[in-house]
């Protein structure tokens, strides 16, 4: 099975995350796609959150639990003010 993203600046495993639009970090020593994401892990592509090696942090297993914990926190976050915008237009 091919990942999202490569470390250690090798070629990409997966052309998913330009399926999807997101925007890529510059190839680097660390990782060769990484996708951009702010510090929640929002992309640039509304709903579509990254944490761990496929983002543009610095990969370790401290790194990827919290960065998938914010992830989570963030996307439930999104659900719940997107949710609270239907009931508005109700
Ligand atoms: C050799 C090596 C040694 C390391 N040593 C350390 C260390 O000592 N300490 C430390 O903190 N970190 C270490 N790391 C880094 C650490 O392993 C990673 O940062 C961490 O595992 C990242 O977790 P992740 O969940 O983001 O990605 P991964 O652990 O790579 O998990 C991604 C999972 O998603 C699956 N997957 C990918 N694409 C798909 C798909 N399309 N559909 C379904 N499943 C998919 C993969 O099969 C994989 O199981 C090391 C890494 C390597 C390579």
């Amino acid at each position: 099975m091919r990942r999202l993203a490569r470390g250690r600046g090798a070629p990409p495993r997966s052309d998913l995350a330009t399926q999807l639009g997101l925007a890529l970090a510059p190839p680097n020593p660390i990782a060769a796609d990484a996708v951009v994401i702010n510090p929640t892990g929002e992309t640039n592509v509304a709903g579509v959150f990254v944490a761990g090696d496929a983002g543009s942090g610095m990969p370790s297993l401290a790194n990827a639990v919290a960065a998938g914990s914010n992830a989570a926190a963030a996307a439930v976050r999104s659900l719940l003010v997107e949710e609270h915008a239907t009931s508005l237009n109700r």
